[in-house]
């Protein structure tokens, strides 16, 4: 919103910077009041001289709200995964029931705690939907929250780049299939040592998500952290948070490969901001460790040290972070965790942190549409 009145800020400005010269005071009174608003953004054109005392008070005023927002955001989303070894959704309906549910009650929490989930599918229930008619992401979007793909590609087996694009192409067809495919922007996953920006850009991805360790193994070791060659990605690191640098990880930033080096002019943006798995993330910060798998993985409770290290993790975050760029964080939360006891204890907290300001909940997509905005500025 901000930034298109910005983009739309620029094309006035430019033109009234040279229409203030010509025509001076003249237009200044037939100019309407919106547009006036706007243009006192702006501190290269001063236009207190020319204004009525009353109206330069009030476009004071309307400086200031403006230049507060200018600040960009702190998006918090999650990511849950409909996963593509689960045929158990498409062979036997109460499976598929049993995982739909599941999604309900996340919603029926984000509802409650004005929060706004992100269901990623892969094949199996994107094709069951269909089968048991039962259409749980059209749900999901009426109900205010977001879609996306879910790519779990073979991650070391070696696909030519058309191959790995008819791949990717394949899992966002099913899920367009149940939605509109404006709402299916990017696929969570896709790491491995295949050109992963050249198979989502040829599927008709914007951005891709769910970055980790896989994500290196199809770059150079140059390009990699310290010591993570591909035996030790394969075997240890695959499912780390990544990029490494904070810097990369908690800003959405665009590339022209498959990569972490920024470029403008690429086609796919790479949307991390992992902090880890909703009920590993407590686990781990005890023992001081970030990430996905604590010990007690996959049967971890989400309970209040998890909750205590994610406030921990957006707070420190936010304290030092680039107010200039928009900011993204998220966590994991598997299907069956939205039945955990603990799990209100999440939504309490960062509906909280939501009312102070600190973050503000959105989709994977509404922080794509987001970021797209904030670099066109
Ligand atoms: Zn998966």
């Amino acid at each position: 919103m901000k930034i298109d009145q910005n983009k739309i800020l620029m094309g006035v400005v430019t033109l009234l910077a040279a229409a203030v010269v010509v025509l001076g005071v003249m237009l200044v009174a037939q100019e309407a009041p919106e547009e006036r608003q706007q243009i006192s953004v702006d501190d290269s054109v001063d236009r207190h001289d020319h204004d009525e005392d009353e109206d330069s008070i009030e476009i004071e005023e309307e400086k200031d709200e403006v230049e507060i927002q200018e600040e960009a955001p702190v998006f918090f989303s999650t990511m849950t995964h409909l996963e593509g070894d689960w045929d158990f959704v498409e062979e036997r309906e109460e499976g598929f029931d049993r995982q739909a549910g599941y999604l309900r009650m996340g919603m029926d929490y984000a509802e409650q705690y004005d929060a706004i989930l992100t269901f990623e599918s892969e094949m199996p229930f994107a094709r069951a939907m269909v089968k048991w008619d039962d259409n749980v992401f059209q749900e999901a979007l009426d109900r205010g929250m977001g879609i996306g793909t879910h790519c779990d590609t073979r991650p070391t087996e070696p696909r030519s780049v058309e191959e790995f694009a008819a791949d990717i192409a394949e899992r966002k067809a099913l899920v367009d299939a149940v939605v509109d495919s404006s709402e299916n922007l990017g696929c969570a996953g896709a790491g491995g040592l295949n050109d992963w920006y050249g198979g989502m850009v040829g599927a008709g991805f914007n951005y891709i998500n769910g970055i980790v360790g896989f994500h290196y193994l199809a770059m150079p070791l140059r390009e990699r952290p310290e010591g993570w060659d591909n035996r030790a990605i394969t075997s240890e690191y695959y499912h780390y948070t990544a990029p490494e640098e904070d810097d990369l990880r908690y800003y959405p930033f665009r590339v022209s490969s498959a990569s972490f080096t920024e470029d403008p002019s690429g086609e796919l943006v790479v949307s991390a901001g992992d902090i880890g798995e909703i009920s590993s993330i407590g686990d781990l910060a005890l023992a001081g460790e970030t990430g996905w798998g604590a010990d007690c993985s996959p049967n971890c409770a989400i309970d209040m040290a998890d909750v205590d290290a994610i406030e921990d993790a957006i707070r420190s975050f936010v304290e030092t972070r680039d107010t200039s760029r928009v900011a993204k964080l998220q966590v994991y939360i598997s299907t069956q965790k939205f039945s955990d006891p603990g799990i209100e204890l999440f939504f309490e907290r960062l509906q909280a942190l939501q009312d102070e300001g600190v973050i503000q909940w959105a989709s994977q997509k509404e922080v794509y549409e987001a970021f797209v905005e904030w670099e066109r500025n």
